[in-house]
């Protein structure tokens, strides 16, 4: 009988099968073919031989005969080169008669084997001392284990182990050392047991070993975690004993115990310092306690958080919030600070005539604006001094002094100022902040900005309340804070720009709340949780626009408008506000440098194009800059004097032009103190507008309508308008709102309507876009992302449509604005001084109205741009084409004409 012969695996190091165990291992395609082919024979057995050490002799003896159980390719096969996994069960051990070099290649190579024999029963003793370490290992296997399910595995296999006969002792052997991890030598040693006796003992050594193992490496565990919780332990301790060293020092330190320090003597250190500021710090806010008015509710909750304060240990998170609290709510101006305007200022019988004076030396021009404002502050002047009249005469009252329990009112609140909440409405850069600056100076109060653009969290206006993490007072109580009076002067910023209900509160409801002055004698911030007056305060607000001010808050305030600057008044500004400011910020005097009238024209008209002046202040300060570093270059070249005393007293005589020139010595060069318009490119760049307005042209289907934008800035906008093949349908572009588009529709229809009259169409009744050729119109308003919403681009649209209908145009030069009816009849709009104005800043010369805001012109607008600019103010959509494109340009037929305008 020939030995029998197996095709033989080489396993991939550290890998061993005992017989009894299951194993998995990825394998090459080439393989997995030899495999398959294997299966076809009836019994799929093969010898699995562990690949040996790479360091040891490159020989086995010892296997496991195993029966292939699955060989799969999954899925999500990660490794290319080894896609197939091949399972293998351990059936019994083998053993090759002569020891076979390993073959690596990926073949199965057959070899003859042995199959030792398994027969015989071991002695009672190795079974026993067997059963006794397999216990103890699975007993401390079951201990350690964290996880419950696994811990009922080990102690389940403990109980089969405890009943085991002594045939099965082997078996079980084999079980346990292929579950419990051990070391490879140790397995290997195993496999090749091939005596019942010896594997026996093989496997109680191994257990031992192993529980000895699992022994220590659990010492070591509990003996890191305890010396964590030990370094824990010493951690608080040390805590505790910092907190109860700077107990003693703040006795120490106490006036009462001055002179008894002990130890060093009372010598500070200056590690001591923070310790000894702390201390001060606290001292601090309680004389700030118990300064505060004896009855008022601010001080009954300044000595109720006070007390919770003392009881709760320094160093303590919730120590720490008692106690910015605390800071806060002292450092309120609360009406006992007395902090109050000295009636005098007021009282002064040339209060107004300063106040004008104050206006007058801030702000150029403005004249129905300062007018206004000099009402405002002549009513405010006689409130608060019939106010303080009031309260003295309460004050001198015996009655609610003597018997104050005879009255439990509450001590007389001033009444405040009532007066209107001033709403400066108007693009950016045109003074309405430093307007607001002015009026505080002028009353001598503090001025305080509050900014409320992109405000969505009413916490932010009104504070959050103290069970919030980092919670803090809001806008209103840090602005009071900053003042440091009760009596500021306020300026809420972009009031149109705060948000409005939504999951964060309702902040434009606290700033009605803030504003109301019913109201505002009692604001209650979230986080200071006692109610602050703030009727003493003077709010004025700033906006771009109305259009996006809640009803109730535009309710409450007087409007008033700052619509732009002219060119002439912005050269004004520049002569006498900006420019001097920006030569004295940038370190140079007025004699170093001048910027001629048309120098600053030039500036204003081709670099900025703004109804404020904020773009026209950067460009001059770029100037400024500019000629700063000239002259720091000029004197480095050793021109002019040297050395800063010299320099200082040229300063003040403001002469350098002229020292210069005496230092003068031929290869000096002369300082060039003027600059002039062609030197301006050089400087600023190229410009950004072109004072020819060259990209404005004049075609068919193109208008320029007038526009206000979001920024309350006004300008011109062209309306185009282009027939394309189609169905006869309107098409409208560029981000427009529903009433622009609804303006666009009516435009059409009256148009087709009037197509026969306007000479359109060769007979009546018929649709300009079907005949002769089917059309659509496209109407686009450009001017990128902006929406555009509104009714005022009306009559544009139709001179648009007419245009491209008729094939006339209107000159380039012509703006216009108006809304129309169905009816033929052009409605007066809104935003007139800044159309205006911004028609004036883009060169046109001819603008054309609805007949009903002449008013506005008159009254708004100011002369020298009247002067400038030609009008036409229009009733109905006959005369506004009349104006747009000339009379007789449109082949009306009059007749008809006449009688529509009767309808
Ligand atoms: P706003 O608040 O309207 O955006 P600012 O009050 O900040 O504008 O004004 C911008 C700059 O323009 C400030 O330096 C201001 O002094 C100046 N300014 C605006 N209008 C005038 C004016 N009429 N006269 C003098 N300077 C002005």
């Amino acid at each position: 009988m020939g030995s029998p012969k197996l095709p033989v695996l080489l396993l991939p190091h550290p890998l061993i099968l005992l017989p009894t165990a299951r194993v998995t291992l990825p394998i090459s395609r080439s393989l997995a073919d030899a495999i398959l082919s294997l299966l076809d024979d009836s019994d799929a057995v093969l010898a699995a031989i562990p690949l040996p050490a790479p360091d040891s002799p490159s020989e086995v003896t010892y296997g496991t005969a195993a029966r292939i159980a699955r060989l799969v390719r999954p899925r999500n096969q990660s490794s290319p080169t080894q896609p197939y996994l091949l399972s293998l069960h351990g059936i019994q051990r083998i053993r090759f008669p002569t020891p076979i070099q390993i073959d690596r290649s990926e073949t199965l190579p057959v070899h003859n084997v042995v199959y030792p024999s398994s027969e015989g029963i071991p002695s009672r003793d190795t079974v026993e001392a067997f059963k006794h370490a397999a216990l103890l290992l699975l007993d401390r296997l079951a201990k350690d284990s964290p996880q419950p399910q696994r811990k009922d595995d080990w102690l389940r296999v403990a109980a089969i182990v405890e009943d085991i006969s002594e045939q099965r002792a082997t078996w079980m052997a084999d079980v346990l050392v292929a579950a419990v991890s051990s070391q490879y030598p140790d397995k290997l040693a195993f496999l090749a047991a091939t005596d019942v006796e010896d594997r026996l003992r093989r496997a109680t050594e191994l257990f031992v070993k192993q529980s000895s193992i699992q022994e220590v490496s659990k010492k070591i565990a509990s003996a890191v975690d305890e010396s964590f919780s030990r370094q824990q332990k010493e951690y608080f301790l040390r805590q505790q004993l910092a907190a109860i060293q700077r107990e003693l020092q703040s006795l120490q330190s106490s006036p009462a115990s001055v002179g008894t320090g002990f130890g060093t003597g009372g010598a500070t250190s200056e590690l001591d310092d923070d310790d000894q500021a702390d201390a001060d710090d606290l001292a601090d806010l309680r004389r700030k306690i118990e300064a505060l008015d004896v009855g008022s509710e601010e001080r009954k909750v300044g000595i109720r958080e006070w007390r919770r304060l003392k009881r709760i240990p320094q160093g303590s998170v919730e120590n720490g919030v008692i106690r910015s609290y605390l800071e806060w709510l002292t450092s309120v101006p609360w009406p006992s600070n007395k902090t109050t305007t000295p009636l005098d200022v007021l009282k002064d019988h040339s209060f107004l005539t300063r106040a004008r004076a104050q206006l007058d030396a801030d702000h150029y021009g403005l004249d129905q604006i300062k007018r206004r404002l000099m009402e405002y502050l002549a009513v405010v002047r006689l409130r608060a001094i019939a106010d303080a009249a009031q309260t003295q005469a309460q004050g001198n009252n015996p009655s609610t002094d003597t018997f104050p329990g005879a009255t439990p009112t509450p001590p007389t609140k001033s009444k405040g100022v009532k007066g209107p909440i001033l709403l400066f409405v108007g693009p950016p850069g045109t003074g309405k902040t430093s307007l607001g600056q002015s009026i505080a100076k002028a009353l001598g109060r503090p001025f305080q900005r509050i900014s409320l653009g992109g405000v969505r969290d009413e916490a932010e206006i009104r504070g959050h309340r103290r069970t919030y993490v980092a919670s803090g007072p809001g806008s209103i109580v840090q602005a009071l804070r900053k003042a440091g009076r009760n009596d500021p002067v306020i300026l809420l910023d972009e009031v149109d720009k705060v948000g409005h209900s939504n999951f964060h509160g309702d902040p434009a409801a606290a700033l009605l709340e803030v504003l109301d002055p019913e109201q505002n004698h009692s604001f209650n911030d979230h986080y200071i949780n006692v109610p602050i007056d703030l009727s003493q305060v003077l709010f004025i607000c700033t906006s771009n626009t109305i259009d996006t001010i809640s009803a109730p808050l535009l309710d409450r305030c007087e409007v008033v408008e700052l619509s732009g600057y002219t060119y002439d008044e912005k050269m004004h500004i520049a002569k006498r506000f900006l420019l001097p400011k920006q030569i004295c910020a940038n370190g140079l005097s007025d004699s170093q440098l001048t910027l001629t009238d048309d120098a600053l024209l030039h500036v204003a008209t081709m670099y900025t194009r703004e109804a404020g002046v904020r773009s026209l202040e950067r460009a001059i300060g770029a100037v400024v800059r500019f000629k700063a570093v000239e002259w720091a270059e000029w004197l480095d070249k050793g021109n002019g004097t040297m050395g800063g005393e010299g320099n200082a007293k040229q300063n003040e005589n403001g002469n350098e032009k002229q020292d210069a020139n005496a230092n003068e010595n031929g290869v000096r060069k002369e300082w060039r103190a003027t600059v002039e318009p062609h030197e301006l490119e050089k400087i600023l760049g190229i410009p950004r507008w072109d004072g020819e307005e060259r990209d404005r042209e004049e075609k068919r289907g193109v208008v320029y309508g007038l526009v206000v934008t979001g920024m309350g800035e006004g300008g011109i906008l062209p309306v185009e308008s282009t027939a394309l093949p189609g169905t006869g349908r309107l098409k409208l572009t560029g981000s427009l709102g529903d009433v622009i588009k609804e303006s666009g529709e009516i435009a059409l229809s009256w148009v087709k309507t009037h197509a026969f009259e306007l000479g359109i169409t060769a007979g009546r009744g018929v649709d300009p876009l079907k005949v002769p050729d089917v059309i659509d119109v496209h109407l686009h308003l450009p001017a990128g992302a902006q929406k555009k919403d509104g009714p005022s681009a009306g009559i544009a649209m139709i001179c648009a449509f007419v245009s491209l209908l008729s094939g006339a145009c209107v000159p380039k030069d012509i703006a216009m604005t108006g809304e129309i009816t169905l009816r033929g009849r052009v409605t007066p709009v809104g935003g007139i001084r800044m159309k205006v104005l911004g028609a004036h800043r883009a060169q046109i010369r001819k603008v054309i109205l609805p007949w009903a805001n002449r008013k506005d012109v008159e009254h708004d607008v100011a002369l020298e741009v009247r002067r400038e600019m030609q009008f036409f103010f229009v009733r109905t959509i006959d005369e506004a084409l009349e104006a747009a494109f000339g009379r007789g340009a449109l082949g009306w037929r009059k007749e008809t004409v006449l009688l529509e305008s009767r309808l």
